[in-house]
């Protein structure tokens, strides 16, 4: 490392031994680093080439009020996302609220009273508890009369084939697929993964509707699940896709009969697509976009160098520091509370916004124990931006996530255990 970023790591308050170790872990991560940034360009590519082939122009940025007819910025950008991911439609909008809302409109714009939902892969994301029905909410699916089945992964990881198999009815209309792990810890499914079991699926019923929730899987790859089958992707556009700059918004992007009628759900029956005024946001969804591989490549490489790092101190880390990477989460098991909070408050610490903020333990809401987070985000709650939380019970597994840059992230993990290092709870080789 260059005298001059030395010094100004010393300023920023890292002991020479945590240099060295970010300085040599870099060092060991140059090969799959320069693959993270092979596939970031052709992802980069991919975009460009949407954009230029939708002929996106200044006349797309601006901002449209009241109903949002004829509204061409947004139009086009839908069409940017569906060329992107090689679908026919996509619905790319900020009155879509987050990742939730967007995988509610999904399930409800396609599922009927007396259809059954099937997750071959075990239980989703909480949030969806409520959507479904597995915890009572009013205004699930569950109160309209759609039912719920759940195929869990097998001891070994893989898909439960025969279970699967019996699961699908006369009546499994819809299947949802959760590409991310989630507080589960089961790994992450790969594309290539998520194409066989689709492939699986509409062997045994054609017209089954495959949707996936892409959260956190986006551009962590070259191709996306409706490269390989599925019928609608759907996500969160303060994760991956809004790069880091879009302040609010969602996407399902799929085949152009499901899409109407996702935004039938979303608007009105009859209205459709054709209103939802951009309020001048399209630029920051283009913009965001268009940064998006670059940003998610800079996650990738934090959560590979926190792998390492942790790994060579000796914490079971998850993925681990080798392994090919599906998201951009990485789960590293502290084995105390100390360590969990002293890993937040360097996180927290290495913010560019509310860095002179201590983050503490709490009681949140639908949790069984307390969970502290860190988080100085310029997006409240954007886990696109470096970020971190875990609950306080063993085996204390903190899990983190984003970084805008890679320098951000880097620099976040060095003051994470520049924190442990202080308070002693970790030992650091001699430098
Ligand atoms: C984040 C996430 C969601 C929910 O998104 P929100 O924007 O937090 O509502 C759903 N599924 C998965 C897999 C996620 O990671």
């Amino acid at each position: 490392m260059g005298e001059e970023l030395t010094q100004i790591y010393g300023r920023m308050g890292l002991s020479p031994a945590v240099i060295a170790i970010g300085k040599k872990t870099e060092e060991k991560l140059r090969d799959r680093f320069r693959e993270i940034d092979e596939r970031a360009e052709y992802n980069q590519m991919k975009v460009l080439k949407a954009m230029q082939d939708c002929r996106v122009n200044a006349g797309h940025f601006a901002p449209s009020s009241g109903y949002g007819y004829n509204d061409d910025g947004r139009d086009t950008l839908e069409q940017v996302y569906a060329r992107t991911f090689h679908c026919e439609d996509a619905l790319v909008r900020a009155q879509l609220t987050c990742g939730t809302h967007a995988l509610h409109v999904a399930l409800s714009a396609i599922l009927r009273p007396g259809d059954e939902l099937l997750s071959p892969v075990g239980k989703p994301y909480d949030t969806l508890e409520e959507v479904i029905g597995i915890r009572e909410s009013a205004g699930s699916l569950k109160e309209f009369g759609i039912s719920y089945r759940q195929v869990d992964l097998l001891p070994d990881g893989s898909f439960d084939y025969d279970g699967i198999r019996a699961a699908i009815g006369p009546n499994t209309r819809m299947a949802t697929i959760q590409r991310y792990k989630g507080y589960a810890s089961r790994p992450t499914l790969s594309v290539a993964r998520i194409g066989e079991l689709i492939r699986f699926m509409k062997e045994i019923k054609p017209d089954l509707i495959c949707m996936v929730d892409n959260c956190y899987g986006e551009f962590v790859e070259t191709i996306e699940p409706t490269d390989v089958g599925a019928d609608m992707i759907v996500g969160s556009l303060i994760k991956n896709l809004g790069g880091g700059l879009a302040p609010i918004g969602g996407y399902i992007a799929g085949r152009k009969e499901l899409i109407d009628r996702c935004a039938y759900r979303l608007t009105s029956p009859g209205l459709g697509k054709e209103v939802g005024a951009s309020l001048g946001i399209n630029q920051t969804f283009y913009q965001g976009f268009f940064l998006a591989p670059v940003v998610v490549a800079g996650a990738l490489k934090a959560a590979i160098f926190a792998a390492c790092i942790f790994e060579e101190l000796g914490f079971p880390v998850l993925p681990d520091g080798t392994v090919s990477r599906h998201d951009i989460i990485q789960a590293v098991e502290l084995q105390s509370p100390e360590r969990l909070i002293a890993f937040c408050e360097g996180i927290q610490a290495a913010a560019p916004v509310d860095s002179y903020v201590r983050p503490e333990p709490w009681a949140m809401p639908g949790y069984d124990s307390d969970v502290i987070m860190a988080a100085g985000a310029f997006v409240q709650g954007s886990s696109i931006e470096l970020s971190a939380d875990g609950p306080l019970r063993p085996p204390y597994t903190v899990f983190f996530q984003g970084g805008l840059t890679w320098y951000h992230g880097k620099f976040g993990i060095l003051t994470a255990l520049q924190k442990m290092s202080e308070k002693g709870l970790v030992t650091l080789p001699e430098t």
